[in-house]
């Protein structure tokens, strides 16, 4: 269970909250000023700048060690590796990495700890939950290394951009800081060891909005960590009330970024977006450098693109990761799609570039009897939900939700009463759900499904612009 959705910190005082907040806080900075994420840094900073062949050498020294080490203490490849009479002797270059077989979201969900490794303790490791892409919850798990190697990539990336990571930060994100049922402001906590003002995705209305600006602008940071779909609410509702809120930078990830998000965001709040595509499964990571374009980080994971029957230029995101001892996944489909750019770039790094990249979307906003709009109802299935096998929340009237689910056959009523109850964390306890169980979600013509369909509120949300 995530600290916000906790009762001891939804009962607690805002600032207790924030020393709770602070206190986690201290935790990340320290992992930050550690040993492990000073190393892995310094030879992000060096390998950034590696030719290809120095590239394609350091791939093919990790890779020998994760494949050594999943056939020794992973019990999903230990029984793969055998039942194909394989050994990591047989595994001399990347391109021998196709003598395994892809495996899927299905595969892990099924049976997440199948794919952990015996030996996972060692490496402290932690367990958590994801909504996914495709709206299908997944159990996950990550070893202290990952972190760290996560972390540090993010970390050269603000480097990148030229900006300090110690700088003054704005963070308006997925986890519910401010707990649902608070009416009145403060709808922010601040981190105070990571410099950080963490505000609720879950009170962004025209009514709050004004208590939101003048906080920001008593604090003025120069940076905003956001998801794309509640930066451009925010960026949106502050035009609708004719706010300025000039920042520098912008760093946006967990969502695609469609193009005219990115230009209203960056025209409204003056600053330059780096946006970042990671996975939760930490198998593959791309990146905005200073120039504007997307780079695949090839110290992170071996990528592979997969053709679309149908769509030239376009690729499903594949990725064996070089970071994660704790659960290695090895050739991992991502469901993610990606256009490649045929151009290199003028930064000079010889990472693969990528036009485009087309993962989770968020369709629209769900919009709460006191008029606030939510995008991120991914965030809602961050919790163990390993019984649903996709989700679709629907809005049917005022602070009323229908929700389809495709549930596999250990799936209970207290699977049902979990998802609810996550749902009035996030959204408040007026919501009324209704939970329908479905043998599919319908597809649109690209074989996806929409996560969020909006109900009959066309004419609120012209009125914000959105
Ligand atoms: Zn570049």
């Amino acid at each position: 269970m995530s600290i916000f959705t906790a009762p001891f910190y939804i009962k607690s005082p805002f600032r207790i909250q924030e020393g709770m907040l602070s206190l986690r806080g201290l935790g990340f900075r320290l992992l930050r000023e550690g040993r492990v994420f000073k190393e892995i840094s310094s030879q992000l900073e060096k390998s950034q700048y590696y030719s290809h062949e120095e590239l394609r050498q350091l791939q093919r020294e990790r890779l020998r060690s994760i494949l050594r080490h999943s056939y020794e203490n992973v019990p999903y490849y230990r029984r793969l590796f055998k039942a194909l009479h394989l050994t990591p002797g047989d595994f001399k270059d990347i391109p021998d990495l196709e003598k395994l077989p892809f495996i899927t979201k299905e595969d892990v969900r099924k049976n997440p700890a199948d794919f952990l490794a015996i030996n996972a303790n060692g490496f402290f490791t932690r367990k958590v939950f994801t909504g996914g892409t495709t709206g299908s919850p997944l159990k996950l798990y990550r070893d202290l290394y990952s972190i760290n190697f996560e972390n540090a990539v993010l970390g050269r990336q603000y480097r990148w951009a030229g900006c300090d990571t110690a700088g003054k930060k704005l963070v308006l994100r997925s986890s519910p800081v401010v707990p649902s049922a608070v009416t009145r402001p403060p709808f922010w906590r601040y981190d105070f060891f990571q410099n950080r003002l963490m505000v609720s995705a879950y009170h962004l209305s025209k009514k709050n909005i004004g208590c939101y600006a003048e906080e920001i602008l008593k604090y003025r940071p120069s940076i905003l960590e956001t998801v794309p779909s509640a930066g451009y609410l925010m960026a949106r509702l502050f035009d609708f009330k004719k706010m300025d809120v000039d920042l520098k930078y912008i760093f946006t990830s967990s969502e695609v970024l469609m193009p005219h998000q990115k230009v209203f965001m960056e025209d409204r709040f003056k600053a330059q977006i780096f946006d970042h595509y990671g996975t939760a499964e930490r198998v593959t990571a791309i990146g905005m450098c200073e120039k504007g374009r997307y780079h695949i980080y090839p110290e992170y994971g071996i990528t592979e693109l997969l053709p679309l029957s149908g769509r030239k230029g376009y690729f499903e995101i594949a990725g064996t990761t070089l970071n994660n001892f704790a659960m290695p996944l090895l050739r991992y489909k991502t469901q993610d799609v990606l256009r490649l750019s045929s151009q290199g770039c003028p930064c000079g790094r010889n990472f693969q570039t990528v036009e485009q990249i087309d993962g989770r979307k968020t369709d629209g906003f769900f919009i709460t009897k006191d008029g606030r709009f939510v995008s991120l109802l991914s965030g809602i299935l961050s919790i163990d939900l390993r019984n649903l096998i996709e989700t679709q929340f629907i809005q049917e009237g005022p602070a009323s939700m229908r929700i389809k689910v495709v549930a596999d056959k250990e799936y209970s009523f207290r699977d049902e009463l979990r998802l609810k109850k996550s749902i009035r964390d996030y959204l408040g306890n007026d919501v009324r759900i209704t939970v329908e169980k479905v043998e599919a979600i319908p597809r649109t013509p690209n074989g996806k499904f929409k996560q969020f369909i909006p109900g009959g509120y066309k004419n609120e949300m012209l009125r914000c612009g959105l």
